[in-house]
């Protein structure tokens, strides 16, 4: 099982689109609960860690791997 490991200030891929029609989310504020903002339309919703995860389908941009621009590689 892999973790998902993610980043306030990255830009996330969720499972579901947002009513916008885009489905990359920008992290905005982590808690117990998380704070995303959508980059369509810049609405921003407070959901659980929980349920974030479940959603969420991939880190798209990491802001602190911008500069290396490493992928995760399995071996
Ligand atoms: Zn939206």
């Amino acid at each position: 099982m892999e973790r998902k490991s993610f980043e306030l200030g990255d830009i996330v891929q969720m499972k579901k689109q947002h009513p916008c029609g885009t489905n990359e989310m920008e992290i905005i504020r982590m808690g117990m609960d998380i704070r995303i903002k959508c980059v369509g339309c810049k609405h921003s919703v407070l959901i659980p860690r929980a349920k974030f995860e479940k959603n969420m389908k991939k880190v798209l941009r990491s802001k602190a791997s911008e500069e290396g621009q490493q992928e995760e590689q399995g071996t």
